[in-house]
């Protein structure tokens, strides 16, 4: 097992952190291993819940890629921060760590990590049960005000109060710790909802239910500002979904899209170059329309997009109108529709929070409040689905465990 407390100065300290989730949860453990430490974990919730529906089911830690530059990228808000922080604890730290803890990982083909559980029940029970140290206190009560002392915090919760000499707040993109930074003087970036699923103008084509693109690219637009991204996305319902989608909308956390001004997202269904489409209609002069373009995009698509735009399924390719041809071609190379909002409730991660330059990287502390420690997602940092999220609580708990 790694230590965690061979950086620290070794002296007697009473901690509190605020905030039993990934984050909060995973520094208390660290925190633990040093004897020195007296940690007062503070939640309503039973430690690592949060971890409950993560990755389906399965909790996607993080993702393989050991360019640590590359790996920033995958952050709209909080890339720069995390430059210095992944560098000191990134992926491999992080996977070995886990091992060393009883979780055993491994790399999807698409480079995400899972627990070789596959079970995020699993990665709770290991994790938590190295929350069992003599030193470690788990309170299930949240955190209503952190006051600085002379000398520490006094920290209240609803029925007491506690004297700590260090304080952390993890109470992640929905908890009460943005008040608490507040009154500790911090900057909060505005929250916005982030990872959601749009609900688009075009209703038609919500028929499509369940339809999923592989590898599209899409690019965006909403007034001035312009958004590339690539993957996969679904049609549900009511909205339009998938990777791909969770990323567009990150990108666009902050504009404020509407029925009047929507987001106009253009997508590429297809890999093939236009070029074998026409012929295939060249050679084709027999066969429906539906037919041929059904080789390139799914059928039920087609079909919605034939139906949308009045033209008769069952035309000859030899019949086929230029201005027909070209709806057909833009459906797959060109396909548009407009996000007027984004799906309620569906968010996966808050944009916004703790204002980064009050943060120092290299300990995670305040460097308006010393001895105020901020990790996790009440951070202004969020990064896109694929275990980017999680990372940002494993290493920003691991800097702030080796400085406290
Ligand atoms: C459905 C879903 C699936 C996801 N899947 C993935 C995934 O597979 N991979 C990935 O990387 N990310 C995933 N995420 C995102 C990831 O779960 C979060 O980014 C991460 O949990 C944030 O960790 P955190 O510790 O900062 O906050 P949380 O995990 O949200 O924990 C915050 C904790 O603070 C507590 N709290 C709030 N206020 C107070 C208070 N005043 N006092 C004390 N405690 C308080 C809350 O009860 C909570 O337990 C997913 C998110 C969702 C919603």
């Amino acid at each position: 097992m790694m230590s965690t407390f061979t950086e620290q100065e070794q002296v007697y300290k009473n901690i509190a952190v605020a905030g039993a989730g990934a984050s909060g949860a995973f520094l208390t453990l660290l925190l633990g291993k040093n004897p020195y430490n007296n940690v007062f974990l503070f939640d309503e919730k039973p430690p690592f819940s949060t971890l409950l529906p993560t990755g389906g089911g399965r909790c996607n830690i993080t993702f393989e890629q050991k360019d640590v530059r590359e790996f920033v990228k995958n952050y709209p808000r909080g890339d720069k921060f995390l430059l210095s922080v992944l560098s000191r604890f990134g992926v491999d730290r992080t996977r070995r760590l886990f091992n060393d803890l009883g979780i055993k990982t491994y790399v999807q083909e698409d480079n995400r990590v899972f627990p070789s559980s596959n079970s995020s029940v699993d990665v709770i029970k290991k994790l938590s049960s190295h929350l069992k140290g003599q030193n470690i206190h788990i309170i299930r009560e949240n955190v209503v005000s952190v006051y600085k002392k002379t000398d520490g915090f006094e920290l209240g919760t609803k029925h007491s109060s506690y004297i700590f000499d260090k304080v952390v707040i993890a109470t992640g993109g929905k908890g009460g710790g943005f008040e608490l930074a507040k009154s500790s003087g911090h900057k909060i970036v505005e929250l916005k909802p982030s990872l959601t699923a749009l609900d688009i103008k075009e209703k038609d084509f919500y028929s499509l239910s369940g339809l999923t693109f592989k590898s599209v690219s899409a690019k965006a637009i909403y007034n001035k500002n312009k958004y590339f991204a690539e993957g996969d996305m679904l049609f549900t319902h009511k909205s339009i979904s998938g990777p791909l989608i969770f990323k567009i909308s990150a990108l666009s956390a902050y504009d404020e899209y509407s029925t009047e001004n929507p987001l106009e997202i253009s997508f590429r269904l297809t890999n093939v170059p236009p070029e074998q489409v026409e012929s295939e209609i060249k050679n084709n002069s027999k066969k429906t329309i539906k037919n041929i373009f059904s080789k390139f995009a799914p059928e039920k698509f087609i079909s919605v997009i034939l139906s949308v735009s009045n033209i008769d399924a069952n035309k000859q390719a030899a019949q086929i109108k230029k201005s027909e041809k070209e709806i057909l071609m833009n459906a797959l190379f060109d396909f548009k529709v407009h996000a007027v909002k984004r799906i309620k409730d569906s968010e996966i991660v808050t944009a916004g929070g703790v204002d980064l330059k009050e943060i120092n990287p290299k300990t995670m502390e305040s460097k308006i409040t010393p001895g105020l420690y901020f990790t996790g997602e009440v951070l202004n940092i969020d990064g896109f689905t694929g275990g980017f999220n999680l990372q940002n609580c494993w290493s920003t708990a691991y800097i702030c465990s080796v400085s406290i």
